[in-house]
């Protein structure tokens, strides 16, 4: 399948009032037409950075280098105004709090309609009206052309979710990048849109990126994880492999802290990640890692992000990868 994303040595540093803060730094990924990747980690390890890395939508004084290609354009390297022509078309972007991206004094029907003309300026009045419907059907919306009338707040949550879709959707991008804030959103309006995310997927076979610091939101929908931590993917590859053998001791404490029947209440993984500022010359999970924590090899050496073989497309960076399925307790 031809690669719709295409990110190589990221590196974004915003500026800081002690001094720069590198939010990222050396990422890369590629996604395939039509396959869905997620991105988790813990608050502050870069996921929003990326996401909008991807989308162009960087405050201008962050400083970005490598590369970063959406469909045929260079993001980094191409005008704001070639990049704001991609959104909305090639690529979109659904906030995870839909009532925050929609006029509150505005009827949802006149919301979607402006995106709709704005998208076909060939469709007549009635036209985009249908157009809108459809959109709004499309995402599960049954009684759509009586909801046109409705404001925001009188449709629930997971209508809202299912808005914002219809709306990111109008302009076919053959990209979503979904970014769910670490404030949990309802349990069950944020599977429901998970849930329409992945229909979407399958009836226009869009790639998606979908960022959460919840491994079990990405395990029931991505195809390939990438697991970040201080700015850097840790693990990545299919997420049948890297969510049922992680390799890296990061992946196995952040599975060991999903609640289950046995341990139903969530366990966090002991100490706190490093701030953006911090200089960690070797692995930035060495101080908090049951495996490496102390190991001269882990304090002063980067581990790259490799696959046991060459072609394996599962990558860790550990001096001490796992091997068989982990069951990680952290000091
Ligand atoms: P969360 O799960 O809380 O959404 P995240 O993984 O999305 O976290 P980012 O928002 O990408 O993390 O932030 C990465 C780092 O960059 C953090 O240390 C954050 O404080 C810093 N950062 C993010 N945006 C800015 C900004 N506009 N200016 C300065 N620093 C920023
Ligand atoms: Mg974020």
């Amino acid at each position: 399948a031809e690669t719709v994303v295409e990110v190589r040595d990221l590196t974004v540093v915003y500026p800081g009032r002690s001094g720069p803060l590198p939010a990222l730094n050396g990422v890369s990924i590629s996604l395939p037409q039509g396959r869905s990747l997620g991105v988790v980690g813990e608050s502050g390890s870069g996921k929003s950075t990326l996401a909008l890395a991807i989308l162009g939508l960087l405050p201008s004084n962050a400083m970005t280098t490598g590369s970063i290609r959406v469909v045929d354009t260079d993001i980094v390297a191409s005008s704001r105004q070639d990049v704001d022509r991609l959104r909305g078309t090639t690529m979109a972007l659904v906030y995870q709090d839909a009532l925050a991206s929609l006029n509150p004094v505005r009827t949802v029907g006149a919301q979607i309609l402006e995106v709709v003309r704005r998208h076909r300026s060939d469709l007549t009045r009635p036209e985009a009206r249908t157009h809108a419907i459809e959109a709004m059907r499309r995402v599960g919306i049954s009684d759509a052309a009586a909801r046109m009338r409705q404001y925001p707040q009188e449709f629930s949550g997971g209508m809202r979710q299912r808005v914002a879709i219809a709306m990111a959707l109008v302009g076919r991008p053959r990209l979503l990048i979904a970014d769910e804030p670490t404030t949990a959103l309802d349990v069950t309006v944020r599977t429901q849109t998970l849930a329409v995310l992945e229909r979407m997927r399958e009836e226009l076979g869009m790639s998606v990126i979908h960022v959460s610091h919840d491994l079990e939101v990405i395990r029931d929908v991505s195809d390939d994880v990438a697991v970040m931590y201080h700015g850097r993917i840790v693990e990545y590859g299919p997420a049948s492999e890297v969510l049922s053998e992680p390799r890296h001791p990061y992946t196995a404490a952040l599975i060991d802290s999903v609640p289950t029947i046995a341990t139903p209440r969530i366990s966090f993984i002991p100490g706190t990640p490093p701030g953006a500022g911090d200089v960690l010359p070797g692995c930035p999970f060495e101080p908090r890692c049951a495996i490496g924590n102390g190991r001269e090899e882990c304090r002063t050496a980067r581990p790259p992000l490799v696959g046991a073989a060459a072609d394996d497309e599962h990558r860790v960076a550990c001096h001490f990868p796992l091997q068989v399925e982990p069951r990680v307790t952290t000091p």
